[in-house]
Parts: structure tokens; C-alpha cells; sequence
């Protein structure tokens, strides 16, 4: 089958699944990811100008390095799969793509043997065992796709702890505990090689988290990322929760707003910022019209553009569902919020979610004359 994205045109081998052609190489639920890979690396050249080399690590039909290196990046694309080494061979041919390369290899092996200015994780599952070779070897930027969503946001819990040394819990906040589970994992890794981390941008859903991590190589700047980790604690009665900084745990005991001894504890989890606004702005004016996803795309970026940073969203019907009260508009909601004196936006986390600085307690004061 033949697919055209991004203004490059790829052959995958299709098969027919319920009268759907579809490819094992090519997943065309992931455009959108790959757009904003894209736009983010377009706005990235322009803060550091020397990035010039980018490894995909597991190309399968070579689709970003393709979509990368007809933006004059020097890619390198890689693969264990012998058939996926062949695709991107012909795929980067038909686009008469000279500035790449494909290595059939073990990533982990390529990574300690060069150095590169960008490297994307893109695996099915975690991307952990790929974290440390990444880190130790990339100059500015790592971006990682995160596929098992369920480890990361406490569902699956064992496979969680695996993967992540940390311990998730599964809330109604479960895709940015998932967010912040990984960028603690990440944190770690790179800490080892005495890399900082600074996402500057992430955007996630119930399917994959996504993340663009802009690396500082110095022992100093690790020891920052580091201090960004902290602990949750979250009460099942009323759903308060509260954040403190500090690898090492002081959870609550009892729930601060209602008294409970029903709490969660989750960490270490990532609590810093994990989007730089002005980045993100910027990836945004680097999205044409003629991406497949543009509107979607722009949208997204502009919810995560005025996003607050504050750990972790709520959900405006679960907690009005908990107070007995009917849910009202979103927009009334937050506008309630603001007249109060607290901050508040939408979240790219969809549904019913926002975010504030105001507590379940405040926020219940500041709404529920209004929720009738
Ligand atoms: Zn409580």
C-alpha cells in the first residue's frame, strides 16, 4: 500500500484486517505524533543551531527519518528487523534521499558508538532499555515515545515498578501520572551519565505518552533535574492531593481537608514543568497547512502552551460527582475559579479535566454556589 504523509510518499506492505488495509510498519494513528516531531525539530534547529544529526531508533518503514532528512537533517535510521531495514532502504530511495543512512543493528550498540545531536525513541512499550544509551550518548535532544501506558499510570502495577523504579497509583489523574512517572525514569537515566533534563515539550493521551527532552551535559545541571523529584499524596475520600519535593518520602498521614487515612502515595515522580511555553508557541508557527494534522496539531499546542504547570490535573465531573453537586460548563467553572483569585486552565488531557492552583477544598468554595 501506498501512504503520502508530510509531503513524502512511502510504500508499506498493507494487509487486509476487517476489510481495513493496514501495515505493521506504518501506524497512521501516529500522524499526529509524527507531526509535531516534525514542527518540534524545525523550531529546535532555530534555539540550537548546531543540531544538525538525528538518529531514528526504530525506524520500521523509515517514515520519520524520511519525513527528517527531507528537512536536510543527517539521519541515521536504524532497525533489528531485517524487513524494516529493507523497507527504509526503498523508502528513503523513492524520496531520492541522499543525506541518510540505515543500520541494521541493535540501537543500544549504535548509540554507544556515536555520538548524535538528536535521537528519537520510538519503541512499542517502554523505552527504558534504550534510556541509558540515549542519554550517555546525545548531544542536545532525546525524544521518547512511551506506548505502555498502563505500566506507567499504575494500572498494570508490578510492570510499572519494572520498568520505572517508582511507584505509580492509578487515579483519576492516571495519563499525567503516567507523564510524570516517566519523566522521573528519564531524570534518572540521564542523571547516571551527569545529563540534565529539561522537557520542553510533552503532550499525551490514554494510547502514548510523548516527550522532548533538551539535554545540558554537566553534573550540575543532572543534580537540578534531580531536585524536580518529589512524592504525591492523595486522599480516596475527598481527592486532595499534595506534592513535596525530595527523593526521600514524607507522605501525609491524614488527609489535611477531610480528615481521611485513605491515601495514596506515588514517586519518585517528575513535579517540575514538562513543556517550555515559549517552545512550545514556537512549534506551533512551524506547522503548515499541508501537514495531515495541522488543526489538530496547532490546537494541541496551544492548550499545552497555556496549560498550568501545577501536579496534577482534576477531573470537574468526578469531583462534582464526589460533592453530590451537578457539573456546569467548563468555562463558567474556571471563570469561578479566576473570580476567586485562583489560577486555572483548560488541560490537553481532554475530557472534563483542567488544571489549578486552588485545592479540592478552595475550589469547592469557589464553584458550588454556581453548580445548581
Ligand atoms: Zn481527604
Amino acid at each position: 500500500m501506498r501512504v503520502t504523509e508530510g509531503g513524502v510518499e512511502l510504500e508499506v506492505p498493507g494487509e487486509q484486517t476487517e476489510g481495513i488495509e493496514e501495515s505493521v510498519f506504518y501506524n497512521p494513528r501516529q500522524e499526529l505524533n509524527r507531526d509535531l516531531t516534525i514542527a518540534t525539530l524545525r523550531a529546535f534547529r532555530k534555539r540550537e543551531g548546531r543540531a544538525g544529526s538525528y538518529l531514528d531508533a526504530m525506524a520500521a518503514s523509515g517514515i520519520r527519518g524520511v519525513r527528517a532528512a527531507a528537512d536536510d537533517w543527517r539521519v541515521t535510521c536504524c532497525d533489528v528487523n531485517e524487513e524494516a531495514v529493507d523497507l527504509a532502504r526503498r523508502n528513503l530511495e523513492r524520496n531520492g534521499i541522499e543525506n541518510a543512512s540505515v543500520e541494521h543493528r541493535n540501537v543500544n550498540a549504535l548509540m554507544h558508538e556515536n555520538m548524535f545531536d538528536v535521537i528519537d525513541l520510538d519503541p512499542y512499550g517502554t523505552p527504558m532499555p534504550f534510556a541509558d544509551a540515549a542519554f550517555s550518548r546525545c548531544r542536545d535532544l532525546v525524544c521518547v515515545t512511551a506506548t505502555d501506558t498502563a505500566p506507567l499510570c499504575g494500572a498494570h502495577f508490578n510492570s510499572g515498578v519494572r520498568s520505572y523504579g517508582a511507584h505509580p497509583q492509578n487515579t483519576e489523574y492516571h495519563t499525567e501520572m503516567g507523564v510524570r512517572i516517566l519523566l522521573s525514569a528519564l531524570a534518572r537515566s540521564a542523571a547516571r551519565f551527569d545529563v540534565g533534563i529539561e522537557p520542553i515539550l510533552t503532550h499525551a493521551t490514554s494510547h502514548y505518552v510523548r516527550t522532548y527532552l533538551e539535554l545540558d551535559r554537566k553534573a550540575t545541571a543532572a543534580d537540578a533535574s534531580l531536585e524536580q523529584l518529589g512524592h504525591l499524596s492523595h486522599c480516596e475520600d475527598c481527592l486532595h492531593r499534595e506534592t513535596e519535593f525530595g527523593l526521600v518520602a514524607d507522605p501525609l498521614d491524614v488527609c489535611p481537608n477531610c480528615g481521611s487515612e485513605r491515601l495514596l502515595v506515588a514517586g519518585p515522580v517528575w513535579l517540575g514543568p514538562y513543556r517550555d511555553r515559549e517552545f512550545v508557541t514556537a512549534v506551533r508557527e512551524e506547522i503548515p497547512y499541508t501537514f495531515g494534522t495541522a488543526p489538530k496539531a496547532r490546537a494541541l499546542l496551544e492548550t499545552i502552551a497555556a496549560e498550568l504547570d501545577e501536579p496534577m490535573y482534576y477531573d470537574q465531573h468526578k469531583l462534582c460527582k464526589n460533592w453530590g453537586l451537578p457539573a456546569n460548563a467548563m468555562d463558567e467553572f474556571l471563570a469561578d475559579l479566576r473570580a476567586a483569585g485562583y489560577d486555572a486552565s483548560e488541560s490537553h488531557y481532554g475530557g472534563t479535566t483542567f488544571k489549578s492552583d486552588a485545592s479540592v477544598g478552595e475550589i469547592r468554595a469557589a464553584t458550588e454556589d454556581n453548580l445548581v
